[in-house]
């Protein structure tokens, strides 16, 4: 008799869960990914305990189609890819089809949604070892997901949980990059009744970043735009005078996805040449357009991590759309070039 056997579905979901859902800022990531792929104008998080007891998403967007409920759930489902060719030509945030399987796998899910259609309320309750039952509900168009206790079943995860003061601040800073990402959506983040990002939405990438570091640093930026065939640069640069004493105030987003490159954190610092002080830097957001081509998202299932085909191209640009924004007849300030 052999000794090899197939895992359970919940088993594999589990073992899965463990890549996607490190903590309750994952399931922020994976759901407000969702909702923005489904196309929300608003999307509101809710964190009870910081989301140690509930995380709640709330979107207005497409809502889900009632017979996609059934199949949404399980591993390897999505909407968004069908090909391989599609899987080199990622538009949307998602497209493993995962976070939804994962996050039932390890914590209880309640589901309402709605096409805005007559009769598309639903409402559905999915956890690791019951059938999901669906049944009739009323919810505008868009989608409510709730989350609650995360890692109840998986004490192993949830020993590793940090304070919620910690748990906090990794949501709040995922949610602060995707206000960046996206503001042309209105996002708010409210835990236990406290207000912690609320953005206008109105579309106006200066005005998120102010409502994120403040008014005075966002005076101080410099916009920067460039291109060449392949690649889009806009965003904007602090003036060298304002600077950090850590990079955690460096954004870059691939096609609206922010991502981490240390190759282009690099190519950023070295537009400023000798105008930074030794362990000091820049505040920076900058958005990077390119063909999805020349980006593979597929190397991490968190997709925080990429890799670029032509990343010495892409960083010599940054570097010298940097250099050219501070060439120093750029750094007057207005009252003086006004004279
Ligand atoms: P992925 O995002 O990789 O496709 P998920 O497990 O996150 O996988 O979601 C599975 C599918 O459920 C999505 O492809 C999408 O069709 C649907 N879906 C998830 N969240 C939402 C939402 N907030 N609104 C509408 N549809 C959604
Ligand atoms: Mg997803």
């Amino acid at each position: 008799m052999g000794k090899i056997h197939q895992l359970s579905t919940l088993l594999s979901n589990q073992i899965a869960a463990g890549e996607v859902i490190e903590r309750p800022a994952s399931v922020v990531k994976e759901l407000v990914e969702n909702a923005v792929d489904a196309g929300a104008t608003k999307v509101q998080v809710f964190l009870t305990d910081a989301g140690l007891k509930q995380v709640q998403v709330i979107d207005n967007g497409s809502g889900f189609a009632p017979d996609d409920l059934e199949i949404a759930f399980l591993r390897h489902t999505t909407s968004k890819i069908n090909s391989r060719e599609d899987l080199f030509r990622v538009h949307s945030l998602g497209f493993r089809g995962e976070a939804l399987a994962s996050i039932a796998s390890v914590a209880k899910v309640q589901l309402k949604t709605s096409t805005g259609g007559v009769n598309t309320g639903r409402e559905m309750t999915i956890t690791a070892d019951e059938t999901p039952q669906i049944k009739l509900a009323s919810h505008p168009q868009g989608t409510t997901i709730t989350v609650d206790d995360l890692f109840y079943n998986t004490p192993a995860r949830l020993k590793y949980l940090k304070s919620q003061t910690t748990e906090l601040r990794h949501s709040a800073d995922f949610m602060n990059r995707v206000v960046l990402s996206y503001p042309q959506v209105a996002f708010t983040l409210i835990n236990n009744g406290h207000q912690l990002v609320n953005s206008a939405g109105n579309g106006n990438l200066q005005q998120a970043i102010a409502g994120m570091y403040g008014a005075s640093v966002a005076q101080e930026l410099l916009p920067i735009q460039n291109d060449d065939l392949d690649f889009k640069v806009n965003g904007f640069i602090s003036r060298p005078a304002v600077t950090r004493a850590s990079n955690n105030y460096i954004s870059f987003l691939i096609n609206g996805r922010y991502i981490k490159n240390y190759a282009l954190t690099k190519a950023l610092i070295q537009g400023y040449g000798t105008k930074l002080m030794v362990g000091r830097y820049p505040v920076a957001i900058i958005q990077l357009t390119m063909d999805p081509l020349l980006v593979d998202v597929n190397v991490h299932p968190t997709k925080k991590e990429v890799r670029l085909s032509k990343e010495p191209e892409l960083t010599e640009l940054v570097e010298t759309t940097v250099r050219q924004a501070l060439a120093t007849k750029n750094l007057i300030p207005d009252a003086l070039t006004n004279l």
